[in-house]
């Protein structure tokens, strides 16, 4: 069982895995746990390599914190909608990776050229419209977006993913980059070829059985 520490420490882990992995630069990039009624949330302008688990920061339903704590992520709001709207997410991963913010800079959500494009929960990886960082104009127009969905490209942003864990969030979050990757190589040779609904249909249908299998 999960407790805070444990959650603090996997905080930390997922950063600095992102960071490893190229999927964010700096101090871009922020990740939150559901934790009793809120959320453990990174710490405002803090890089991966300096990150103890003691400056994660609880915010409460009202968006209070602890007397002393470190002032959290400025996209707080975003992971708070977003773990407050979804029980099926206990983690949410938000990074700028290149490929993907690239397609969010160009306004292209990720079509169905490959069919670990479902990892995401649907047949595309879908962009929320552009707001302001930090905004509650961007973080409602990140939870519409994600109706249905374990991730979606920001426009002029980046990408979020959720899911039950922070590993899977990360996991969805670096399969996002991937796909990404790839669409920006396909479409510089003239554009992929893509799968259809029905296909598309039948390859989230065995996810889900996967993900059954996977549960028992
Ligand atoms: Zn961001």
């Amino acid at each position: 069982m999960s407790n805070e520490t444990t959650l603090r420490e996997a905080i930390v882990v997922t950063m600095r895995a992102m960071d490893a992995r190229g999927l964010n630069r700096g101090t871009s990039g922020n990740v939150s746990v559901r934790w009793n009624d809120g959320m453990l949330i990174t710490p405002s302008g803090v890089v991966p390599a300096a990150l103890t688990p003691d400056q994660i920061v609880y915010v409460a339903p009202d968006g209070s914190t602890p007397s002393g704590s470190s002032r959290p992520s400025s996209e707080w709001q975003m992971h708070q909608g977003i773990l407050a709207g979804r029980s099926d997410a206990q983690a949410v991963v938000h990074c700028h990776s290149r490929h993907a913010t690239t397609l969010a800079c160009a306004g292209k959500e990720i079509p169905p050229l490959h069919y670990m494009v479902a990892v995401a929960g649907g047949s595309s990886v879908p962009l929320a419209p552009y707001a302001t960082f930090g905004s509650n104009t961007l973080a409602q127009g990140v939870i519409a977006t994600l109706a249905g969905r374990r991730a979606c490209l920001m426009a002029n942003h980046g990408q979020i993913a959720i899911g039950p864990t922070l590993g899977m969030a990360l996991a969805i979050a670096d399969e996002v980059e991937e796909q990404a990757a790839v669409y920006c190589g396909a479409l510089a040779m003239g554009g992929p070829i893509l799968l259809d609904e029905a296909e598309m249909k039948n390859i989230l249908a065995a996810f889900a059985r996967y993900g059954q299998r996977k549960d028992d």
